[in-house]
């Protein structure tokens, strides 16, 4: 079915209609502005992304609820990566001529099962017409507790470096998806439909654990390196200690791939040594593997070691990444 049968502000009712208001919302959709309380005493974040169609994604590879999913998981990631709750989603759409209904149906209910997932509700966007291919503009606002947010510029020399989850699994579906070749749907997941961890987020922010944290979209080494430019310090980081998946080491994912790898979307993070011991009863507790895999040291510069303690790499190793 053609776009143009149900217009702009037909489509913007047809999303209006599938959505249930945030309880903190005063206007949602349909006037000028989104207009919504906060809890006492918190404070505002803000997030956005921008995915175009040919740069970002192929359609060939990835179905559109697939991208409606994860277009609002990478949001609600950096809401996570700084200790926030997700709240509000709005939702920026440049369409295709030739995009239908379907189409866009398919991408709303990836979107909007994925907001639900993380109790986030869509209250505001724009639609238009796009010249060439879609535009998709996501933007998350969360909050947290005035003082509680986590940065990326706390970390200090004595600190721990840890990661959550598996490092690799989704670049080693896109290394898949670039040969032509498919991968089994556990793993493909892992690059499809990627998890924020936004329970991980709040409880360490919460605890006053983290001392920074990012989420992982550019790989291990560059947002670390991220925390370890704005913190203004260096980190050790020894490779066999890194967590891989078996499904990862199964399909014969490498360490050097779970190192400068994309898209994890998981949460490194530093924390101060004295409190190492409160890592297990929180990945108990949440059910997910915290790992520790290395420090925080005064001399600028990523250093990667090998199991001997050597390092791995001349120094200025994945230098690609500035
Ligand atoms: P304006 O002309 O003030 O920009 P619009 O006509 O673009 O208003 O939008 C009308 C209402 O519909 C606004 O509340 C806007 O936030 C909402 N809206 C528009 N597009 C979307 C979308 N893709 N998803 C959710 N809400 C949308
Ligand atoms: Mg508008």
């Amino acid at each position: 079915v053609k776009l143009s049968s149900l217009g702009e502000f037909g489509l913007i009712d047809r999303l209006r209609r599938r959505t249930t208001p945030s309880p903190l919302a005063v206007r949602g959709i349909g006037d000028d502005c989104a207009q919504h309380r906060l809890p006492p005493d918190e404070e505002l974040l803000t997030t956005m992304d921008l995915l175009l169609e040919g740069v970002h994604f192929r359609r060939d590879w990835t179905d559109l609820e697939h991208l409606g999913r994860k277009s609002v998981a990478v949001n609600v990631s950096d809401i996570a990566a700084m200790g926030g709750t997700p709240r509000f989603l709005y939702l920026g759409l440049g369409l295709p001529a030739t995009a239908t209904v379907e189409e866009v149906d398919a991408f709303a209910a990836g979107a909007l099962a994925e907001a639900e997932r993380y109790g986030v509700a869509l209250a505001g966007g724009d639609t238009c017409r796009s010249a060439s291919g879609w535009v998709i503009a996501v933007t998350v606002e969360g909050s947290a507790p005035a003082g509680q947010a986590v940065g990326r510029d706390g970390a200090r020399p004595g600190d721990i470096v840890c990661v959550s989850g598996s490092l690799g699994d989704s670049a080693l579906v896109l290394q898949r998806l670039q040969r032509n070749e498919s991968m089994s749907s556990p793993l493909a997941q892992r690059h499809h439909a990627p998890p924020a961890r936004v329970a991980l987020g709040r409880a360490l922010a919460q605890a006053g654990l983290a001392t920074a944290m990012i989420d992982l979209s550019d790989g291990f080494a560059a947002d670390l390196g991220h925390i370890l430019e704005q913190s203004g310090c260096g980190a050790e980081v020894e490779l066999d200690q890194l967590p891989l998946s078996a499904a990862f080491r199964a399909a014969g994912g490498t360490v050097e791939l779970a190192v400068t790898g994309g898209e994890d979307y998981e949460l490194l993070f530093t924390l101060p040594a004295a409190r190492q011991g409160e890592l297990s009863g929180l990945a108990q507790r949440l059910n997910l593997p915290l790992t520790p895999v290395g420090r925080i040291v005064a001399a600028p510069g990523l250093q990667l070691l090998a199991a001997d303690g050597r390092r791995a790499l001349p120094q200025g190793g994945f230098n690609h990444f500035g």
